[in-house]
């Protein structure tokens, strides 16, 4: 059979790694249900392989000078703009990201890469403080790499989560052991082809293919001194116990069911349209996709007559087709869970305000497309106002006071996002200081950039990534304490051994 991309392997200590014999996945474009590739899987002599490439580039990267390590994150950076529109199709077929959002997204991802060599560049990452607390002693902090960094990564954004990782670990000085998803290792392999012609040393960027059995062995082993997880709130626990064991540094960037609230004072039509984008953007596979609608009982009917108007305008089919909105879900798993809710809705006898109709009629019968789902009054205690369903399913909910929706959106385990809609800045203020997440967006479903730090609350995760996150997560502090005068009296010593 021929493949669209032949074989790939994994890309350790500077090159690809084959190994005949090995085991392999398949990899499906969900839109289609063609194979795309064929995956050799990581074996551990090929995790021991990238651990001590890793751990020589490390020490080889620390002695260039900050300019020179600049110069290969501004190179690298270039190339990924030179190939943005190939890592673009590659997440597209992969995990079903429509075009029309990877093309324009894809040619921005360098900003990360450039926002971060800005940083170590301006001399902020490695900052420490000058404590003057003990008289007669120089005492100051520094901020050193860890070593090497591992991260783990989910398959919801296949090319950013690697940009967004490989981009702080590198810049704080570390080595990087990227394992990315099972279904979506493409973009990630070829970027780290990348970093090589960018003049990395050999096995600075290291990317492992493979489950979660790899991820596990990964964690486990000694020379690893930080693990940055992104994925599941089942596999963050696990993460964050094996983590512990083993004594690593551990961020978990877990799920969320963001609140979406939306108040009478609020521009609605502007609301209802961001609120659209929110929700079903790359098909609700989004961590902070505002998942749970609550609005105001004076304005629900209003607010849903848009909403609904609006959701019958998207385009639901092949990710590799501009017109399309929405792609399929990512995978057959994903399939199975997403529509495993829409059955428990209509068994139920929850109302749809729009899903069953025309527009299921008009996806394609093969790939794994599932309709825009707007479900009315769901009860706070459902799972499905509960779960993270990570598909185009969003449940809306009424409230009516500012009080009941304060307490609707921390009703939930998640704490990762949370959006508010209103033109009342004392409103504003208030339900940010009072909603249990780690972001909040008013009058905007979405607000990024990689100077802002983003983790969950609760059992969203634990840690932060971006700006000061990723700079606490990819270092550690150091104290040095110098004592500089001959005054006796600061020496700790035992006066009667002489
Ligand atoms: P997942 O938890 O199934 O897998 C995530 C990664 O962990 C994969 O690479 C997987 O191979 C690996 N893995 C699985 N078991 C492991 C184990 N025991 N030890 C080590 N690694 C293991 O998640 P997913 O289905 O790939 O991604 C979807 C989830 O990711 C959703 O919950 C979503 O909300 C979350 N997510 C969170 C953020 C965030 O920033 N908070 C961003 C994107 C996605």
């Amino acid at each position: 059979m021929k493949y669209l991309i032949p074989s790939p392997t994994s890309f350790v200590a500077g090159s690809s790694n084959n190994k005949i014999g090995s085991e392999t996945l398949t990899l499906i474009n969900p839109s289609t249900l063609e194979e795309i590739a064929k995956v050799q899987v990581s074996d551990e002599d090929t995790l021991c392989l990238s651990i001590d490439s890793a751990e020589r580039a490390q020490r080889v990267w620390m002695k260039k000078s900050p300019a020179d390590r600049v110069q290969v994150l501004e190179k690298f950076s270039s190339l990924v703009d030179r190939d943005s529109k190939y890592l673009a199709w590659i997440d597209s077929i992969s995990v079903g990201r429509p075009i029309r959002h990877t093309i324009p997204e894809y040619r921005n991802l360098s900003r990360y890469v450039r926002y971060w060599s800005g940083m170590l560049n301006s001399g902020a990452i490695h900052r420490g403080d000058n404590l003057s607390v003990i008289p007669s002693h120089l005492t100051y902090t520094t901020r050193e790499p860890l070593g090497i960094i591992a991260s783990i990564q989910p398959w919801n954004g296949p090319a950013p989560s690697f940009i967004e990782a490989v981009s702080p670990i590198l810049a704080c000085g570390n080595a990087a052991i990227i394992k990315p998803s099972e279904i979506s290792p493409l973009s990630a392999l070829h970027m780290a082809k990348l970093f090589m012609e960018a003049g990395a040393p050999a096995g600075l960027v290291n990317v492992l293919t493979g489950d979660g059995s790899i991820g596990e062995k990964i964690i486990e082993m000694e020379s690893i001194k930080g693990i940055v997880f992104t994925g599941s709130v089942s596999t963050g626990k696990k993460v964050g116990a094996l983590s512990g064991a083993h004594l690593k540094k551990v961020v978990l960037e877990l799920g969320g069911k963001s609140p979406n609230i939306v108040f009478p004072d609020s521009d609605l039509r502007e609301a209802a349209k961001s609120s659209l984008w929110g929700i079903f953007y790359n098909s609700g596979q989004v961590c902070c996709a505002g998942t749970r609608v609550l609005v105001s009982r004076s304005i629900v009917r209003e607010f849903l007559r848009m909403l609904a108007h609006l959701a019958k305008q998207i385009k639901v089919g092949d990710a590799l087709d501009a017109r399309n909105h929405m792609g399929p879900v990512a995978s057959h798993k994903q399939f199975m869970r997403v529509t495993s809710y829409l059955d428990f809705a209509k068994s139920s006898g929850i109302s749809s305000l729009y899903s069953d109709g025309e527009i299921s009629k008009t996806l394609p019968s093969i790939g794994y497309y599932v309709p825009p789902t707007i479900l009315c009054d769901v009860d706070i205690d459902s799972p499905l106002a509960q779960e993270e369903i990570f598909g185009p399913i969003v449940s809306v909910i009424t409230f009516d006071t500012d009080e009941e929706a304060i307490t609707l959106a921390n009703n939930t385990k998640y704490g990762l996002a949370a959006k508010i809609w209103t033109k009342d800045l004392n409103r504003m203020l208030y339900l940010a200081n009072e909603i249990k997440a780690g972001s909040i967006w008013g009058n905007s479903a979405w607000i990024s950039h990689p100077a802002l730090p983003f983790g969950g609350f609760k059992s969203s995760g634990i840690g932060s990534v971006n700006g000061i996150g990723s700079i606490e997560a990819f270092t550690q502090i150091k104290t040095i304490g110098i004592r500089h005068s001959k005054d006796p009296t600061t020496l700790p010593y035992w006066q009667d051994i002489s």
